[in-house]
């Protein structure tokens, strides 16, 4: 008798217990991490928060939503940042990650990232995997995220770096992204990360009806304008220019 309202009280409060553990996993999950750094990302976010209201009252430029900045805050940039650079990590600006790349300022990422208008459950593209960071970023706020890197050690250690960080919703291949990565697509959104003369047309023909692109465009790197390309749900394109940018080239490889 004893045993069985054990068993019976065991029964109504395990899984009690377990939905209470399960629950603080997600808010432990959901949570920026407790790393040294945590004051100086804080930090960087109110700038950026700052920076894209300036941006958007007067320079027309989106806003940055909640959820994305939220998600910025969640990403250890110091992680995807050579340890010459870990100082650095979390100014509003540019660094180099080594083969003459750079992982993009912070408030780029934000912008990209918003104007790809992430879902839970997209599947995301992106072409530059370079450290990883940018893709961090989209996998915080989407289902799946596919990413390319043309050049092989990058894409080694940022396949690396992103299983050590958990990020099993980011896929990575080597290749040139130019031809995009048919197998997966399509795709809700598309992020490309290095500056192309024009839209790619594999990238173009991935991309979901009602989907969104957002891509550096220009031949120099003074001349590169963010673009955001929308394919309408009746295959319509409309292009927006938004703003100057500097990014690095998107190389080409061989065709597949
Ligand atoms: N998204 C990156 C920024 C990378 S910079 C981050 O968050 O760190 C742009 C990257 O695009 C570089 O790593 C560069 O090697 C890569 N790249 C350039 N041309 C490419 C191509 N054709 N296909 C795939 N990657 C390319």
């Amino acid at each position: 008798m004893a045993a069985m309202s054990a068993r019976a009280v065991s029964g109504r409060l395990l899984p009690a217990l377990l939905a209470a553990l399960l629950a603080l996993a997600g808010a432990v999950a959901a949570a920026p991490p407790r790393d040294e750094y945590r004051a100086q990302r804080a930090q960087l976010l109110r700038e950026i928060g700052r920076h894209a209201e300036a941006m958007a009252r007067d320079g027309g430029r989106p806003w940055i939503s909640r959820r994305v900045l939220a998600a910025l805050e969640r990403v250890p940039r110091h992680e995807f940042v050579p340890e010459s650079q870990r100082r650095h990590a979390y100014e509003n600006r540019p660094l180099p990650i080594g083969y003459g790349q750079t992982i993009s300022q912070p408030y780029i990422v934000a912008l990209m990232t918003e104007l790809a208008q992430p879902e839970p459950g997209d599947r995301v593209l992106e072409i530059g995997t370079g450290s990883g960071y940018q893709a961090a970023v989209l996998a915080e706020l989407v289902g799946e995220v596919y990413s390319i890197e043309i050049v092989e050690p990058l894409a080694r250690q940022a396949a690396q770096r992103l299983q050590r960080l958990g990020y099993a919703n980011v896929h990575t291949t080597v290749g040139d992204g130019y031809y995009g990565w048919k197998a997966h697509a399509p795709y809700d959104a598309i992020v490309v990360t290095a500056a192309a003369p024009s839209v790619p047309p594999p990238l173009l023909e991935q991309l979901k009806p009602g989907g969104r692109m957002v891509i550096p465009v220009g031949t120099s790197f003074f001349t590169q304008t963010l673009m955001l390309v929308e394919k309408r749900a009746d295959g319509k394109v409309r292009t927006t220019q938004l703003l100057p940018v500097r990014f690095v080239p998107l190389t080409r490889g061989e065709a597949r």
